[in-house]
């Protein structure tokens, strides 16, 4: 490929938001970076961190060339030591001690690759990614409620609605382009906004109502909204009897979670007042839309929390059309593409599961040898698996384990007893690379990396190389074609760019599909090379013959079960994890600030972006820090259970008394102690499989 001066079109590779990036090269191997004025999830918008991408491309801290047990080697060696090495691990210790651990930053193409060798190939189950700690509750919510991992809605349903409730979601931090979308509607058209989070955050600052909900109690509000719902005729009971299932048992369900107005209040630490007016304004609005993110799916609960959001719009047919819907914000770049090709441990490929028809389509669509039947360890498992010895082998690409999950440092020590850790990376050193790591695999990062990716509103769009790989890095979707042809199965890993493999993707996901599965692109399956690369961003489905995307789902009900029918889903009651207790007296909230993405690998190289939150602290009531003894600007020992850090104070009311809020960002590359993985428990949801990372009980002593 020929790199020049010409601007490309991009996608930028932070949130979900999957903003488009117009990428200049100035020639000297920086780029000018605006914002893409016709990429429909943007319109040119960017937020401080898409703007200053181009800050972000030195490459001091990367990593250039692939390394085998310390030592420098050439691709071929490489390749040859990572297929050496897996065969023997699997002859000694069996498939299924054989992990993969990938990421929401993989383009679609690589994650299919990956998904492919490992579930088809090597005969492992255990495939998951770092998408469990971020929607994997949202995705649970989604297959039980409508029967597939669908988002009914768009983004543009923010512009339409005269109501936005958004539910444990910082998004003026988190999604900034999307919140610029959500003031411009309300200052166009008056559109209300009701934020439901603990904290104050900047996105509750900008809402008409912030509803300082107590830890874990969504569902009891949105149980309570259910019923009053019911009790006042408010109910769209044609849809409801044409198009689901179970309403009575969930409302029932609902009434015990949320008896009165009075235990509502009580559970979930707000006013009457503030409850009952919740309740009017969501129930006397025709156009509303619920968007629900971290604060929601980071919680051992968080399934529940999105079937009870998810049944209130069922029971007022407010779904699938404009304006209206429950909406997941996604996490990171590409945590839906990774979904389409089933990177996560209990799918299998192209949103199909482990059903013995599922798992034989797949196996002829592959003519794979060694084709899994069955779910893999989800992450926590996962990681307690190499831990206790099951896992032996475990290639991680683009993420960073030994600091972002639970119980980090556990993860940490478990992975230095790995007989073999590989690892794709951008960069030289980092946590888990410091953990051991056998092979180190030099990835191509963005602007050199070429494929797609899918946004928060099933919009897939390219991701295009604008500048030449540094070194010898190369895509991930290489490395692993050149080991899968070490192991004998190059004829299935022939791939000779990222068009080929979207076309087999796009294929696998019409093979034997009469519609029973919602995710169907087949009709970009005979995208030339040229059309792949000129793609225009689309929403799936895009089923056989079709070349335009879909905008919204279910409008007309179609739901993705064996009847087509909805399902209503009885929540349990709503309970933390864990219990505080006199030595854990406190809760533990966890997430990101606005300038910082993840551990900072990219973000972290930008001084502009670093003055913003220069380093780790945590957010104290007042209160609790005069009851703890600390000092606002002093430093304070948060400890848990499973571990400790020592953060900044910073004593503010944007917090609870009782609860403390700390960013993520910091590693021990970073911070030589401000790493807060390390405090966070593993409990997880029990369909999900993804850990509560927002109520953790903890306390706090002066340093
Ligand atoms: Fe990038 Fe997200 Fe900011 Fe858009 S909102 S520019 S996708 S970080």
């Amino acid at each position: 490929m020929a790199f020049g001066t010409a601007s490309v079109r991009t996608t930028c590779p932070y949130c979900g938001v999957g903003c488009g990036v117009v990428a200049t090269p100035d020639g000297q191997g920086g780029l000018a970076i605006a914002g893409d004025p016709a990429h429909p999830a943007n319109f040119g918008r960017l937020c401080s961190k898409g703007a200053a991408l181009g800050e972000t491309l030195g490459l001091s801290t990367r990593l250039l060339h692939p390394v085998v047990d310390g030592k420098q080697v050439d691709w071929a060696t490489a390749l040859d030591a990572v297929a050496s090495r897996l065969t023997e691990v699997i002859t000694t210790h069996g498939r299924e001690s054989v992990a993969f651990y990938l990421s929401g930053q993989l383009l679609t193409e690589d994650y299919y690759v990956a998904n492919k060798l490992a579930k088809g190939f090597l005969g492992t189950p255990h495939v998951d990614t770092n998408s469990r700690l971020c929607m994997a509750s949202s995705v649970a919510g989604h297959r039980r409620s409508f029967g597939a991992d669908v988002v009914p809605g768009c983004y543009a349903d923010l512009d339409e609605a005269d109501l936005i409730v958004l539910v444990g979601s910082n998004a003026a931090w988190c999604h900034p382009v999307l919140f610029q979308r959500i003031v411009a509607a309300r200052r166009a058209r008056g559109t209300r906004l009701i934020v439901v989070d603990p904290r104050r955050t900047a996105t509750a600052e900008e809402a008409d109502r912030h509803l300082a909900i107590a830890p874990g109690q969504d569902t009891v509000l949105f149980a309570h909204l259910l019923t009053q719902l019911a009790d006042t005729d408010a109910l769209d009971r044609a849809f409801i009897e044409t198009h689901t299932t179970g309403f009575g048992e969930t409302l029932a369900r609902a009434r015990e979670i949320a008896p009165s107005l009075a235990a509502t209040a009580t559970r979930t630490g707000l006013s009457e007042a503030e409850v009952s007016e919740f309740v009017g304004a969501w129930r006397d609005t025709d156009k509303v839309v619920t968007v629900y993110s971290q604060g929601v799916n980071q919680s051992a609960q968080g399934t529940d929390k999105v079937t009870s959001i998810v049944a209130c719009h069922l029971a007022t047919g407010r779904i699938g059309k404009p304006g209206t819907g429950p909406l997941s914000f996604t996490g990171q770049p590409n945590a839906m593409g990774g979904r389409e090709v089933g990177g996560l441990a209990n799918m299998l490929a192209a949103h199909m599961g482990f059903a013995p028809a599922e798992v034989d389509r797949v196996r002829r669509f592959w003519n794979a040898p060694h084709i899994v039947t069955g779910e893999g360890l989800k992450a926590v498992d996962l990681f307690d698996a190499v831990a206790d010895g099951r896992i032996k082998a475990l290639w991680v690409m683009g993420t960073n384990p030994a600091v972002s999950l639970p119980r980090a440092d556990a993860v940490r020590t478990a992975l230095q007893t790995l007989d073999l850790l590989l690892v794709s990376e951008n960069v030289v050193s980092n946590d888990t690379l410091g953990a051991g790591a056998h092979v180190r695999l030099p990835a191509a990062a963005w602007s050199e990396k070429d494929g797609t990716v899918t946004n928060s509103e099933r919009r897939i769009s390219r991701q295009r190389a604008v500048l030449p790989r540094p070194g010898e890095a190369k895509p991930d979707w290489w490395i692993l074609s050149g080991v899968a042809a070490r192991l004998g199965y190059g004829a299935a890993f022939a791939y000779t760019s990222p068009a080929a493999i979207f076309r087999e993707h796009a294929a696998l996901s019409g093979f034997e599909n009469d519609g029973a599965r919602a995710f169907d692109i087949s009709g970009l399956a005979d995208l030339g090379d040229e059309e792949y690369d000129a793609l225009a961003p689309i929403q799936w489905p895009v089923p056989r013959g079709q070349r335009e995307g879909t905008v919204r789902l279910f409008g007309a009900g179609g739901f993705v079960t064996t009847d087509g029918r909805a399902r209503f889903v009885p929540a349990a009651m709503p309970t933390l994890a864990a219990a505080v207790s006199p030595r854990y007296p406190l809760r533990l909230n966890t997430g990101r600030i606005r300038d910082q993405w993840h551990t900072m690998t990219r973000t972290g190289l930008s001084p502009r972006l670093g003055a913003h939150r220069p380093e780790p602290f945590v957010e104290v009531h007042p209160d609790d820090v005069a009851r703890f003894g600390l000092s606002d600007g002093g430093f304070a020992k948060v400890e848990t259970a499973h571990g400790e850090a020592v953060l900044r104070v910073v004593a503010t009311e944007v917090v609870r008394s009782g609860e403390i809020f700390a960013p993520i960002h910091w590693t021990a590359e970073t911070s030589s102690h401000g790493r807060v993985g390390p405090l966070v428990a593993g409990a997880t949801d029990p369909y999900s499989g993804q850990p509560e990372a927002k109520a953790t009980p903890a306390t706090m002593t002066p340093v």
